[in-house]
């Protein structure tokens, strides 16, 4: 395809960029979205308005340690925009998590939200801790002062948060207690990915696997490829990797690696994903030890002889030393940000399909949507109407987006902007802004 990465248009609009750093989040999206830009020759006034986030949040939350010591954690929520709707997404708890990071992923919520055509605006969260060494009661702690900092900034027409790395239904649950304590009254819509039996919704734990197994079958159809052909490997074997495999095993694909933070496990006739589910689910979510499997590494995985490459894990991983090793005919992009700009280019000039973050794992919070509409109705559907809905809504939004990469001659991921970006800007347009 005739797509060259483009610095010019942030020129057009703004300073010129910076040297660009390829391991910074933020300037990975800037880079996609200033090729977007040009393309929809976006009024500059606009450009500068939305790729500005509209508010960032930095708190200390103090947690009473069980040894008896007070520490005191960074807590981060970006909203990077409200046009469509209340800001939506996840909460992260990691390490080396970052306000950038942050950002970024706030973007790419509004943006996903546009791609799929739910009505909400991009937000993300973070809070810097290392959850695998603190207690349950440590992180429920740490979960409601957080929650409680932010007890303004939440609300189920304000701000939802939901699931992302190392949170799950038992956080969502502590966010919806503390904030319905302050609200005196119980506010399920509050967040989304808790537990059924408070609100949840069928399907929301499955949901972004299923989204990247739907719009793999799109993009295997567009290649002329049966998954019965087709063989798989997956990196990241959480929430978005274990169930986009186990899908994809479901519809006939030959899942021949899945990795997680302990490294890779490989074989050539197909691996036991429920032995795999199993085993992670009896040590701690982890593979270390899985028998069945010859070991590899995480970068082997990424350049194995496969059709299908589900990035399921962090940003950064397919990186300009991988891409060009990358084998994989397809490219699923289950995690948030996994291919860098200048991969991207590499994959795009050897004829990788790659489907971008944006689309790929919007299952999430499409379900998340569905979870949000029931708990302000008091109205729950089966889980068959969940799926149904869910995939129509996949494949719908995996036509538009190849439809206008085909139509702008632009990869996937750039085709994913142009249509996300429109329909924000158009929005705006109709809204103006209170300058
Ligand atoms: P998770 O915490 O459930 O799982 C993450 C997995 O990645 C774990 O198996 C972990 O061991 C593995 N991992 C971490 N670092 C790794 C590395 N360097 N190499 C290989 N594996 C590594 O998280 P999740 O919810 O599955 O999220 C994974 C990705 O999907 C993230 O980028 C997240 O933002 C994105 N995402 C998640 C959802 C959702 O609904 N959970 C929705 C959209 C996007």
């Amino acid at each position: 395809m005739p797509y060259k990465r483009n610095v010019r248009a942030r020129a057009v609009y703004q300073e010129p960029a910076p040297i660009l750093d390829q391991e910074n989040p933020f300037q990975s999206m800037m880079e996609r979205f200033d090729i977007a830009a040009e393309i929809l020759e976006l009024d500059p006034n606009f450009y500068e308005y939305l790729c500005t986030p509209a508010r960032i949040f930095i708190t200390a939350v103090p947690v009473a340690m069980d040894d008896g010591r007070l520490r005191v954690f960074q807590g981060i929520r970006v909203i990077h925009n409200e046009v469509l709707g209340p800001s939506k997404g996840g909460i992260r708890y990691a390490p080396d998590v970052t306000v950038d990071e942050v950002k970024a992923l706030a973007a790419w919520m509004t943006w996903k939200c546009a791609v799929v055509d739910v009505p909400f605006g991009g937000a993300k969260g973070g809070v810097i801790c290392n959850p695998r060494s603190m207690s349950d009661g440590e992180l429920e702690r740490l979960t409601r002062r957080y929650t409680a900092n932010l007890i303004d900034v939440f609300g189920p027409e304000r701000d939802i948060p939901a699931p992302d790395m190392n949170t799950n239904e038992q956080i969502m649950a502590w966010i919806l207690d503390t904030y319905s304590a302050h609200a005196r009254r119980t506010a399920s819509a509050v967040v989304t990915g808790k537990p059924i039996l408070l609100g949840g919704s069928q399907g929301r734990t499955e949901a972004t696997g299923r989204g990247v197994m739907t719009v793999t079958l799109g993009a295997m159809d567009r290649l002329g490829l049966r998954p019965s052909q087709c063989s798989v490997a997956v990196q990241g074997f959480g929430n978005v990797g274990s169930i986009a495999a186990k899908l994809l095993a479901e519809q006939g694909c030959k899942i021949v690696a899945v990795s997680d933070i302990s490294g890779g496990y490989y074989n050539a006739d197909g691996l036991d994903l429920q032995a795999a589910m199993d085993y992670a689910a009896a040590n701690q979510r982890t593979l270390e030890g899985f028998q069945g499997a010859e070991p590899i590494s995480n970068e082997e995985l990424l350049t194995l002889d496969v059709d299908v490459l589900v990035p399921a894990a962090k940003e950064d991983q397919i990186t300009q030393d991988i891409a060009p090793y990358v084998k994989a005919k397809i490219i699923s992009e289950g995690a948030n940000g996994p291919t860098t700009p200048v991969a991207d280019e590499i994959l795009n000039e050897k004829g990788v399909l790659v489907i971008p973050d944006i689309l790929a794992n919007a299952g999430g919070v499409t379900v998340s949507y569905f979870e949000w509409v029931q708990d302000r109705q008091g109205y729950f559907w089966t889980l068959d109407r969940v799926n149904r809905r869910l995939d129509r809504i996949m494949r719908r939004a995996f036509d538009n987006v190849y439809a206008a990469s085909q139509k702008y001659d632009v990869p996937m991921r750039i085709g994913a902007y142009v249509l996300a970006i429109d329909k924000v800007a158009s929005a705006l347009r109709m809204r103006g802004i209170y300058a």
